[in-house]
């Protein structure tokens, strides 16, 4: 029995600049380059997820300092990468299916 499981294999290669972007390339060969600020917006953790439910912005804060950068970066497991941001956040991990589905819809971010 096979199941159809939404998949993203992880990136042949992860490029994080800390201060600008998060660029990927993909088992296929495709390039993805993502604004860490879009990344930021996008911050799939609950907290995020509920301010954007309700209508409000999950980034900026009016305390969010400016620029955003990129603390850290972790993987997690072969599924995801958590990034840590320079105003605190380190609940968002950004699996790969869905950076892959975002790479697929550009318009989308
Ligand atoms: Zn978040």
């Amino acid at each position: 029995m096979e199941f159809e499981i939404p998949h993203a294999e992880a990136p042949a290669t992860i490029e994080l600049e800390r201060e600008q972007h998060l660029r990927l390339q993909w088992a296929d060969g495709r390039i993805t380059t993502f604004a860490l600020e879009t990344l930021r917006r996008r911050c799939p953790c609950a907290q995020c997820r509920g301010l954007r439910d309700q209508g409000k912005v999950a980034y900026p804060g009016p305390h969010s300092p400016q620029p955003l950068s990129a603390v850290d970066a972790e993987l997690v497991g072969n599924w995801g990468l958590l990034i840590r941001w320079n105003d605190g956040h380190e609940t968002g991990i950004f699996s790969w299916s869905v950076l892959s589905s975002w790479a697929d819809d550009p318009d989308g971010i």
